[in-house]
C-alpha cells in the first residue's frame, strides 16, 4: 500500500523511475496519436472520389429530369389560380370569315399526318367571381401550319366542354400565318347559361403581332417549349348568367 501511495505522490516523479515513467507515458501518448493522423488521409482521398461521382452522375441525371418533370405539371396548375375577383371578362374579338358551325366534338385536332409544331393548349373557364365553369362550350377553329383553313371539311375544327373543374385541353398545332394576320386561334366560349363569347388567342413573340390591327395582348397564350412542341395556357373569364 505504501508503495502505491509513493507512486502517486509528487516526490515520486522527481526520481529517475518517475522521469522514466513520464518519458514512457509521452512515448505511449505519441504512439496513440500517430494512428489518428493517417485517419484523415483516406478520408480526404475518398472525398474527391465521392464528389467526382456526384457531379458525373447528377448532371446527366438531373438536367433531362428537370425538363421532363415540370413541363406537364407546371403549365396547367398555376394558371388555374391566376384570377383576381372581380375578374375582367375575356375580350371579344371578330369572328372572321372562316367559322363553320357543326364542328365535331373532340379534344384533339391532330388527324392523319399533320405538319407543324404541336401545341397542347389548356386552361380553365372561369366566371366573373373566379369560380370554375363546368360544362362550358369551347369551339375552336384555326388555320393549319401553312395558313390554310379547311372550308370544305372540319380539319382543325372541333368543340369540347370543360370538365367539372372548368378545365379544358386542346391538342393541335401552332397555326400558320396568312396575309394580313398574325398567328391566332379562333374560339367561341359559352357557359351553360351565359352569352356566347367569340374571340381569338394570340402567341407571344410573333413579329406580325405588331402589324395585326386586331391583336390584343390580353388574349396572349402563355407558352413554353415542351420537347419538339409547345405547351400553352389560357384561362377564359366569361359571364355565366
Ligand atoms: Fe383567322
Amino acid at each position: 500500500m505504501r508503495n502505491y501511495r509513493y507512486l502517486f505522490s509528487p516526490r515520486a516523479w522527481r526520481t529517475p523511475i518517475g522521469i522514466a515513467s513520464l518519458l514512457l507515458g509521452m512515448v505511449l501518448l505519441s504512439a496513440c496519436a500517430v494512428p489518428a493522423q493517417p485517419g484523415p488521409v483516406p478520408t480526404l482521398t475518398a472525398q474527391p472520389a465521392v464528389q467526382a461521382k456526384a457531379t458525373s452522375t447528377s448532371i446527366p441525371a438531373t438536367s433531362p429530369a428537370v425538363e421532363d418533370t415540370p413541363t406537364p405539371q407546371t403549365s396547367p396548375t398555376p394558371a388555374a389560380a391566376a384570377c383576381s375577383n372581380p375578374a375582367g371578362l375575356t375580350p371579344a374579338m371578330t369572328e372572321g370569315p372562316y367559322f363553320k358551325a357543326g364542328s365535331p366534338e373532340r379534344a384533339s385536332l391532330l388527324e392523319g399526318q399533320v405538319q407543324g409544331m404541336k401545341l397542347v393548349l389548356s386552361g380553365t373557364v372561369l366566371d366573373g367571381d373566379c369560380k370554375p365553369v363546368a360544362h362550358a362550350l369551347l369551339d375552336f377553329w384555326q388555320a393549319d401550319s401553312g395558313g390554310q383553313y379547311d372550308n370544305a371539311g372540319y380539319i382543325f375544327r372541333g368543340h369540347q366542354f370543360s370538365d367539372a373543374n372548368g378545365r379544358y385541353q386542346l391538342e393541335t398545332v401552332v397555326p400558320g400565318l396568312y396575309p394580313g394576320r398574325t398567328e391566332h386561334i379562333h374560339v367561341k366560349v359559352q357557359a351553360p347559361n351565359g352569352p356566347l363569347l367569340t374571340t381569338q388567342l394570340f402567341f407571344p413573340g410573333v413579329v406580325q403581332n405588331d402589324s395585326d390591327g386586331i391583336f390584343d395582348e390580353r388574349l396572349l397564350i402563355q407558352v413554353q417549349k415542351n420537347g419538339d412542341g409547345m405547351l400553352g395556357v389560357y384561362n377564359f373569364v366569361v359571364s355565366a348568367k
